[in-house]
């Protein structure tokens, strides 16, 4: 576990397939695959493209993952 330097929060590490290090928000957050532009990763560092699920689109059978922590850093 490891904490932002600039807004103090906590952060996870994934490694992504480039073997570049990317910062993550905590949070898990159900991904539409392919309804976006938006890079997520999978807890098999695996990167998935999509955005954020709208509370009414969340589903179990929608792909989990996590925010990169650079897209919320200074946020909330
Ligand atoms: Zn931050």
């Amino acid at each position: 576990m490891s904490v932002c330097r600039r807004c103090g929060r906590e952060i996870e590490w994934a490694q992504g397939e480039n073997g570049r290090f990317v910062p993550l928000d905590l949070e898990p957050v159900f991904v539409i695959e392919g309804g976006g532009n938006d890079q997520f990763y999978t807890d098999e560092n695996a990167v998935i493209v999509g955005r954020v699920a709208r509370p009414e689109e969340e589903s179990p059978e929608l792909p989990v993952a996590f925010v990169p922590h650079w897209k919320t850093c200074g946020r909330g």
